[in-house]
């Protein structure tokens, strides 16, 4: 029997529910009933934001906006429909999907680009893009966890420093992972003789080891090969966290400190240097939105594809997906895809010099004239200077971030500038010179 839902709410008793459940209601009349100008308001607020962008030096995004023929390649997917109705790229990239409303070539195709530049072998690539350097992180760290436990039985202990991003934290977290302390060098990168010690002091369980391939504040570089050499005859999987270095790095002289592998100049093999990464695509190449490169071997996928399909019920999808995110943004994809042809890539290789060439300047004009600031570049590679905290006057205008330090066991605040593509003289000495004013 068919029951409207007014008769059956009358039935049940619960008619006068229906005056006090419909959504307007739960809203609340003031809620809904704005006057027109407060959203004016609002939209008015946001207006000078174009204008201040630019000013932005303490946290590593590019504020550049990305090139005319971006905005162009917009239109021509929304001319096939993206981002006008549902797409969807759930399940894998590289397997076929019967709901053909996704942009899987399109990500495939970038993450073979990316996987190339990474020095990945054409034939064993696996990825996808992700929704942000955090959730690349979630990947590799669940694949890690995953490949690690079926291959000894025992979930491994994760390995990082205390410079790692805080996103470590809260996935060693939700992976219920323990986490074994590494400590730091003077530069902020990981000390290699305390990883080993750890190793020692841990050696029933496998590793799995973050190594931050330039960390958040102090833009420092863990060394793979250091790693490695200590990881030799132990269980082990390796993950870089490459949000913002991973993204440059490729386009400069420190190219090959990214590649996936190299030769073995004993044996004339190659050998495999890490087992996944993950880069923001939010950071160094100015994408307008939060997305991230998850990239692995294809190897390293299908072991771990075996042990998901054992967890999870695929029937559904007609596929095992791999990802932990069932639903994926398809439009995010499609767009990225803009920032892997060759174009781009040349652009990617110019913003890179300047940025580093801009670093250099920063550091030397902060030495010449602010030295009692103490700033620190922590190695060639990095775009960050950190130094002792300035004026908050200062601090707001540039939205420096800034923290506490351990020095001579006392916490001293600093701040940090992270010289991003649209961070150029003209923007850096007008910070230079307001370092230099009295302010509050
Ligand atoms: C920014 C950053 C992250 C987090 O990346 P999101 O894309 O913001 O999620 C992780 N690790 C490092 C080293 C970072 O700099």
């Amino acid at each position: 029997m068919l029951m409207n839902r007014r008769k059956f709410l009358g039935l049940t008793g619960a008619s006068a529910l229906v005056a006090t459940c419909t959504p307007s209601a739960a809203l609340g009349q003031s809620l809904l009933n704005r006057p027109q100008e407060t959203f004016a308001a609002m939209l008015k607020n946001m207006q000078g934001l174009p204008q201040q962008k630019n000013m932005l030096l303490g946290y590593p995004i590019n504020m550049t906006a990305p090139p005319e023929e971006f905005f162009a390649w917009r239109k021509e997917l929304f001319a096939v429909g993206l981002n006008q109705f549902s797409f969807n790229n759930v399940g894998n990239p590289y397997a076929h999907s019967h709901v053909p409303f996704n942009s899987h070539l399109f990500e495939r195709e970038l993450i073979n680009r990316f996987g190339a530049v990474y020095g990945f072998s054409p034939d064993n690539i696996w990825g996808f893009l992700s929704n942000s350097g955090t959730d690349s992180n979630m990947h590799g760290l669940y694949m890690g966890r995953t490949l690690l436990k079926s291959q000894t039985g025992v979930i491994p202990k994760i390995y990082f420093t205390r410079e790692a991003h805080y996103s470590i934290q809260i996935l060693t977290d939700l992976l219920n992972l323990e986490w074994v302390v590494v400590s730091t060098a003077r530069d902020g990168s990981m000390d290699i003789d305390d990883l080993e010690r750890q190793l020692k002091a841990n050696a029933n369980h496998p590793a799995l080891v973050v190594a931050t391939i330039g960390t958040t504040f102090k833009g420092a570089v863990d060394s793979i090969e250091g790693i490695q050499a200590k990881l030799k005859g132990r269980t082990a999987y390796l993950h870089l966290d490459a949000a913002l270095f991973g993204g440059y790095l490729p386009h400069t002289q420190f190219a090959t400190e990214l590649l996936h592998e190299i030769s073995d100049e004993g044996t004339g093999g190659k050998v495999k240097r890490y087992d996944s990464i993950a880069v923001s695509c939010h950071k160094f190449f100015g994408f307008p939105a939060p997305a991230g490169l998850f990239i692995t071997t294809r190897a390293n996928f299908e072991t771990f594809l075996t042990q998901f399909g054992k967890i999870h019920d695929p029937d559904y999808i007609l596929q095992i997906p791999g990802t932990i995110t069932c639903s994926r943004d398809a439009v995010k994809p499609a767009e990225f895809y803009f920032f892997s042809s060759e174009a781009a890539f040349s652009k990617q290789a110019a913003d890179a010099k300047s940025m580093l060439d801009n670093t250099t300047y920063l550091l030397k004009e902060m030495m010449a004239h602010y030295s009692y600031l103490q700033p620190v570049r922590a190695n060639h590679q990095s775009n960050t200077i950190y130094f002792r905290k300035p004026s908050d006057t200062v601090v707001n205008r540039y939205s420096l971030a800034a923290m506490g330090i351990e020095v001579d066991r006392k916490r001293v605040p600093y701040a940090h500038v992270v010289v991003m593509p649209h961070a150029n003289k003209k923007i850096l000495d007008r910070f230079l010179t307001d370092l230099g004013k009295k302010e509050g």
